[in-house]
């Protein structure tokens, strides 16, 4: 039976394992059909074209290999860049961070002739379709797989930025807000205690989705997003005066969230935390102002976001997407596409879909949302 093969790729997202596990295992348990793990993301498959590719003996007896190996454990190789996945090989994955298969970011998959030497080894091994769980990077080389070749594409969204605007969350996300939940919570025992305002920057690309979802879920009392346009010296002092004004008014501390995608005007190469920093600083401690030895301390929060125990809700999100893709690889009338979530229910969209126009709005939504409830 002509397997499917699953890669992860661009930045790893807490639930990449949990959705290995299910496209494993509803491949081997309900469809009865073997999946073949890529290691390393498209380079895995850049690799194995590489050696395989006009290698006809050992191409024979790697297709030897699948059908013999269906359904049990088995390394296929390929310079170890494809293996057999069985029941076993997902065992115990389901809420750890990362991905098994290993991912990478592969600049050679920009090149036609590069893509085209991986179609012809899918299409050679009999592969029937290829699942690519990443980012938009990930899901734009997915796109362009599609198009250039014949196989069924389908691509699953993971990334902690939650910038594709055609799904309300992309793996990862829950697990990302979570542990910024957490972070924020270990802040403010600090900022409590010494009077400090922290300044805490998340990732998110140029989206503001993620810093905004751990703003509501933490109750940080600012959020600074790309969406809201560039920082300007102005706009700068204009936060640190409200903060000031929560200062009169009794408050002892405060948490800002600021999303990495945030541009300033004129442009500066600094990380937005310290730039936000020296502009509160500078404005708190002016000639004659009330609070002069009030503390801004920034931190950039980095790949912390990345990892960590993933969330029951990434690992049923996981498990959805996980069945979508088995029904658009296994209905001959279904395109290739994407799994999404829209309106709270999964389904397909196709490669180069408009974007969902809820989605824009639940941002303005969630940014109302945020600042009536952390009116301070
Ligand atoms: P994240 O944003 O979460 O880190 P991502 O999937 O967007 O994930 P990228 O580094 O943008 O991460 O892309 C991952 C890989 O996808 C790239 O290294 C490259 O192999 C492939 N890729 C990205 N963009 C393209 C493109 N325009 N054409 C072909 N392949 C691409």
């Amino acid at each position: 039976d002509s397997p499917v093969a699953v890669l992860c790729s661009g930045g790893d997202a807490p639930g990449m394992n949990a959705f290995l596990r299910a496209i494993v295992r509803l491949g081997l348990n309900r469809h009865k059909v073997p999946v073949l793990g890529i290691r390393g993301g498209y380079r895995g498959l850049v690799r194995a074209a590489k050696q395989v590719n006009g290698d006809a003996a050992e191409l024979v007896r790697l297709k030897l290999e699948i059908t013999a190996n269906t359904g049990n454990r088995g390394l296929i190789d390929a310079q170890q860049s494809i293996i057999q996945m069985d029941h076993a090989s997902v065992s115990g994955i389901m809420g750890k961070g990362g991905t098994i298969l290993g991912s990478a970011r592969c600049l050679d998959f920009h090149k036609p002739e590069v893509r085209r030497s991986v179609i012809q080894l899918l299409e050679n091994l009999g592969v029937r379709a290829l699942v690519v769980a990443g980012g938009d990077g990930s899901l734009t080389g997915a796109r362009l797989l599609a198009e250039e070749s014949n196989l069924k594409i389908i691509g699953v969204p993971s990334t902690i930025d939650n910038d594709l605007q055609f799904t309300e969350m992309a793996l990862g996300v829950d697990t990302a807000v979570h542990t910024l939940v957490w972070a924020v919570d270990h802040f403010i025992d600090t900022a409590r205690s010494h009077r400090r305002v922290m300044v805490l920057e998340t990732m998110g690309r140029e989206s503001g989705d993620l810093a905004r979802m751990a703003a509501l879920a933490s109750g940080a009392e600012m959020v600074i997003t790309p969406e809201g346009g560039p920082l300007t010296e102005k706009s700068m002092m204009a936060y640190a005066e409200e903060i000031e004004g929560a200062m009169t008014r009794g408050r002892g501390h405060a948490i800002v969230l600021i999303a990495e995608g945030v541009k300033f005007d004129p442009p500066q190469s600094r990380n937005g935390a310290y730039i936000l920093r020296d502009a509160f600083q500078k404005y708190f401690q002016r000639e004659g102002a009330p609070f002069q030895d009030l503390e801004v301390r920034p931190s950039v929060l980095g790949h912390l976001q990345r990892g960590g125990h993933t969330t029951p809700g990434d690992c049923i999100l996981a498990a959805r997407f996980a069945e979508e893709a088995w029904k658009a690889i296994l209905d001959p009338n279904a395109g290739n596409g994407i799994t999404a979530l829209q309106h709270n229910k999964a389904t397909m969209v196709p490669f180069g879909c408009a974007d969902l126009p809820e989605r824009a709005l639940s941002s303005v939504a969630m940014d109302r949302l945020h600042d009536d409830l952390s009116s301070w």
